[in-house]
């Protein structure tokens, strides 16, 4: 009763322990972990957070496009002829070198409004009437002249660039296309009066060069600094349309189609043009999905582990406690042991001493007596000797060729006296033909002793030992049977654990160390065999040693 409230606290201490300082965190830390992964989801977290680096990678790219275009429009700027050298020629050789643009034009008061298109193209119907459609539009120069030029120099004295730019439609057979006009303050010449000029991008040059170059340049310069290239499991890519369209005007190489996840409108070089980007082969609300899925299954994954160890961790200190109740019991036990026989012997000498017996036969009695306690104490104490070389790993064998059936006789002879005193009928069956075993030959002789004394110790009312010794295909079989108090079936394989005891009554009783039979399991399978038994309470006990013939049972090994 006592030994099981111990117990009882033993265990709950442990179980609180645990709890408290391993369990509840981790448990807590599942929790918090997976009510986030939850509100992520919810707020739709991964792909705001994707979301946003697009924003930033869409101005990122209307800010280079823009640069890009006012360095094609500078380029056609600081070449542009004084109003007074404008003529056909030197605006041909304008367009000449700049290929991307299709038309020039400048105006000022003096000189009126002068355009030049380029020459080569004029035979396209199209582009014919782009040019006199230009020319049309035009006339806003001669009305807003002085507002555009105060805007400009408006400009000019805050440090930016005096350009701005428009966008037209231009007839394509019976369509219209995308058009970008750059207007701007062109270079002063003393003396004469400020001249607007401006160019007029070529269309096709824009719809099949400008953009698509651009877009790919601004994947590979924008992505390579932002996550979602990062995590390296989709790239983006990019296209442009017209406002309102959804039919893309140009693309980066490796666009799939599909929706835009982010677009952007543009306002500075292309105004009436949408940056639009998106994943390469996925969605974001997929690839959010997907966070959330892997997310969940390492969180699950961890959970998993970490109630495995604290399993193990549970299991490992249980084991620990119980050993550490064993060796506590072992103590206590071997102490009683020690005690006994030495008060006997002790007890016995004295009289001897005294001289005062009766008969010769008292004192052999009395001798014989003090013969076999001593015995038993060198029994119990190479038990303890044995126990602790093979604790510390020291134990040594001594195999030698042995036959065993005369040493099972010699063993038991020499018990002989001992059984009988006790009461007990001893049956042998020791087969002779047996083949010569590799053998520690005390080691042998000791584990059939424990097994003998067992049988003693554990028999009440019918007092039977049997010493049984045959061969049983590859090995020789020892048995040892009693019809003792048994063993119950749940106990019968913690037996052989060192210091372990059964929990009942007669056995607490009896004295003993609980070393017994690990010890025999121990010597048994450092020959190579192995140790069983076979019990039921009440009816009594068989155990049974098993050593290999031919064991090549390594001679000198230790466990
Ligand atoms: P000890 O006998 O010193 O307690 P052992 O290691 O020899 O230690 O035995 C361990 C336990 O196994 C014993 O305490 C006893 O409960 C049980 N046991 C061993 N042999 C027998 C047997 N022949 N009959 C019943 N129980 C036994």
């Amino acid at each position: 009763m006592k030994k099981n409230r111990w117990h009882w606290n033993e265990r709950t201490r442990l179980l609180l322990t645990l709890e408290l300082a391993v369990m509840l965190p981790a448990a807590a830390l599942i929790v918090f972990m997976a009510l986030r992964l939850k509100s992520i989801q919810r707020d739709r977290q991964v792909e705001a957070v994707i979301q946003r680096d697009f924003y930033e990678v869409l101005a990122i790219s209307e800010k280079h496009m823009s640069e890009k275009a006012h360095e094609m429009v500078d380029q056609v700027r600081y070449q542009f002829p004084s109003p007074s050298e404008a003529c056909p020629e030197s605006l041909d050789t304008l367009l000449e070198q700049h290929p991307y643009a299709a038309h020039v034009f400048l105006y000022n008061p003096d000189r009126g409004l002068v355009l030049r298109a380029r020459q080569e193209r004029m035979n396209e119907a199209d582009f014919r009437a782009e040019s006199e459609d230009l020319m049309k539009w035009l006339s806003w120069t001669k009305f807003e002249y002085s507002g555009v030029i105060k805007e400009f120099k408006e400009m000019d004295s805050k440090g930016k660039k005096p350009v701005f730019f428009e966008h037209k439609w231009v007839p394509r057979g019976d369509k219209h296309a995308y058009q970008s006009v750059a207007i701007f303050l062109a270079p002063h010449t003393p003396g004469q009066e400020p001249t607007i000029g401006g160019m007029a991008f070529d269309t096709e040059y824009l719809r099949d060069r400008f953009f698509p170059e651009m877009l790919n340049s601004l994947i590979n310069r924008n992505l390579a600094e932002t996550q979602s290239d990062k995590s390296g499991h989709s790239r983006a890519v990019m296209m442009l349309h017209v406002k309102g369209e959804s039919s893309p005007l140009a693309t980066s190489a490796d666009w799939d189609g599909g929706a835009p996840e982010v677009e952007r409108n543009l306002e500075t070089a292309f105004p009436g043009l949408t940056l639009a980007i998106k994943l390469h082969g996925t969605t974001l609300a997929s690839l959010g999905q997907r966070f959330i899925r892997t997310s969940f299954l390492i969180l699950g994954a961890l959970s998993v582990l970490l109630a495995a160890g604290i399993l193990l961790t549970y299991r490992n200190v249980w084991k620990e406690v119980a050993l550490a109740r064993l060796k506590s019991d072992f103590v206590s036990n071997v102490s009683h042991e020690l005690r006994t026989p030495l008060a006997l012997i002790r007890l016995y000498a004295e009289t001897l001493e005294m001289g005062r017996l009766s008969s010769q036969e008292k004192y052999h009695q009395y001798y014989s007596i003090i013969r076999k306690e001593s015995e038993r104490l060198t029994a119990l104490i190479n038990n303890i000797l044995d126990f602790s070389r093979i604790e510390a790993g020291r134990k040594e064998y001594d195999f030698r060729e042995t036959d065993i059936a005369e040493l099972v006789r010699n063993t038991l002879e020499s018990y002989r006296y001992q059984i009988e005193q006790h009461g007990f009928a001893l049956q042998e069956s020791i087969a002779d033909d047996l083949p010569p075993l590799r053998l520690d030959r005390e080691a042998i002789a000791r584990s059939l002793l424990n097994l003998v004394n067992n049988a003693l110790k554990y028999s009440q009312i019918e007092k039977y030992l049997g010493v049984t010794l045959y061969r049983d295909n590859g090995s020789v079989k020892l048995e040892v049977v009693d019809h003792g108090i048994g063993i119950p079936h749940g106990e019968q394989h913690k037996i052989f654990e060192k210091f372990y005891r059964v929990g009942d009554p007669l056995v607490h009783n009896t004295k003993g160390s609980g070393l017994g039979l690990s010890l025999v399991r121990h010597i048994v399978q450092a020959h190579g065999g192995d140790v069983s038994v076979e019990s039921a309470p009440g009816k009594g006990s068989k155990f049974t040693i098993a050593l290999p013939v031919n064991s090549g049972a390594g001679g000198g090994s230790n466990g």
